[in-house]
């Protein structure tokens, strides 16, 4: 996950932690055999994974660098017997578990990088690489996707068509994805479906989604102007504009990060203030520019929905056109700044995440599975946004934080750490959800 800017406050946490969703299990169904061996043999290499990922934690790689992480990788997926391509788009791992038999192909992406950190770490299995840290639980994910390789291997014989195992780098730099595709990834593999989590602050033994965008869609708005002898009224007017543009309830709600996991206003809640809404990051950034010729005004917006962004540009356009300035008038578009915050999200098709999180609630229980209603105004972002391009899927984001033992899974904080009982619920949950999409 990247996160561009906003540093988010523990109180938005622990507020999220007391609303007690986490009731995992009490409305499981009875699980069919496949999936009573899923998890019985989730269980016994259970340990095994803890100690790999530990590993990977005490041996973080920035973005770029993932050379150990990739080798550990190759080694384990070749051991299970599976097809191993290394070096894709830098170190990109690809392992491929074909049956032997027709039907479905489908895609597990875990992102692998960790992060330059001189936080010092909350867990006794901190860094040995000094100013590096997993601080965004890739080590996490990595393990999830070699632990998944491994029970999907074990249950081939009863298993149709190919898994393919992408591990990505370079997440972190929004990269890592575009780099594998340019090596020719899809060349390589040709997924019907891909599948991928990020953990996060939501409790253990729950994942949450929704369909279409997991995170607010951000863009940078650029409106021109022909230079003028009213270059200080345009500045405000279009301040003016654009603040008036906003469609969000009462400022002091919205912008406040308790609210975004509360049971009342929350995106866990069907009726959360952010579920539909336009806002402009104008503390974080209003930028004027003034040439000899142009004047030009960018601002950064946060759009709840593609509608939401789709109808942003022309309403601006046309409010500009029939005020007093409209002769001033040169353009108005998206902008996209090197160096900014802008970052695609993932876009998850909405047939499969019904389907998927149909399958999950009905092994693993009704409970295990949060459907989200909106999205934060949050600058969070991943890079498998790039592989939904392509291929139709769906991004999880993964309970990891425990109330009880004070453990808050919130990405790129300080005191971030993941209960890693996460592990067993991410190798459990996405094998039977992909063998579950393998034999439909
Ligand atoms: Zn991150
Ligand atoms: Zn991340």
């Amino acid at each position: 996950m990247t996160l561009a800017t906003k540093k988010i406050r523990t109180a938005l946490l622990l507020q999220f932690l007391l609303c007690g969703l986490f009731t995992f299990g009490q409305n499981a169904t009875t699980p069919s055999s496949i999936h009573q061996s899923v998890q019985s043999y989730t269980d016994e290499i259970f340990d095994s994974l803890v100690k790999i990922r530990r590993d990977f934690h005490e041996h973080p790689e920035v973005s770029g660098k993932e050379k150990r992480t990739s080798e550990e990788i190759a080694e384990y997926l070749l051991a299970l017997g599976l097809e191993v391509k290394t070096n894709i788009g830098g170190y990109g791992v690809v392992g491929i578990l074909n049956t032997g038999r027709a039907g479905k192909r489908i895609a597990w992406r875990a992102d692998i990088d960790a992060m330059p950190s001189d936080v010092p770490d909350v867990v006794d299995f901190s860094s040995k690489n000094e100013g590096v840290r997993h601080i965004c639980g890739h080590d996490v994910h990595t393990t999830i996707g070699m632990g998944i390789a491994n029970v999907l291997a074990n249950q081939k014989e009863k298993l149709d068509g190919t898994i393919y195992f992408i591990f990505q780098p370079a997440e972190e730099l929004n990269k890592g994805a575009k780099a594998m595709i340019a090596d020719g990834l899809f060349n390589l593999i040709q997924p019907d479906e891909i599948y991928g989590l990020h953990i996060s602050p939501y409790p253990v033994g729950t994942i949450a989604t929704k369909s279409a965008n997991v995170f607010t869609h951000i863009t940078v708005v650029e409106i021109a102007y022909k230079a003028s002898n009213n270059q200080e009224a345009l500045v405000d007017f279009t301040k003016e504009l654009m603040t008036s543009a906003q469609t969000y309830g009462p400022n002091a709600e919205f912008w406040d990060n308790n609210n975004i996991f509360s049971p009342e206003l929350g995106v866990t809640n069907p009726n959360t203030i952010y579920k539909d809404y336009t806002a402009l990051m104008d503390k974080l950034y209003f930028d004027v520019k003034k040439s000899k010729d142009t004047l030009k005004i960018r601002v950064l917006l946060n759009a709840s929905t593609k509608e939401r962004l789709d109808t942003f540009l022309p309403m601006i356009k046309n409010k500009i056109e029939t005020s007093k300035y409209s002769k001033e008038l040169l353009s108005v578009k998206f902008n996209f700044q090197k160096g900014l915050p802008v970052m695609e999200t993932p876009m998850n098709n909405k047939e499969l995440t019904n389907e998927t999180m149909k399958s999950i609630s009905s092994i693993y229980g009704k409970q295990s599975v949060i459907p989200l209603y909106g999205v934060a105004p949050l600058q969070f972002s991943d890079d498998y946004a790039y592989f939904q391009k392509s291929v139709p899927g769906v991004y999880f984001f993964l309970g990891g934080s425990n109330n009880e033992k004070g453990i808050i899974a919130m990405p790129h904080t300080p005191n971030f750490e993941v209960d890693e009982e996460s592990i067993r619920t991410g190798v459990n949950y996405f094998s039977s959800m992909i063998i579950e999409r393998l034999n439909n």
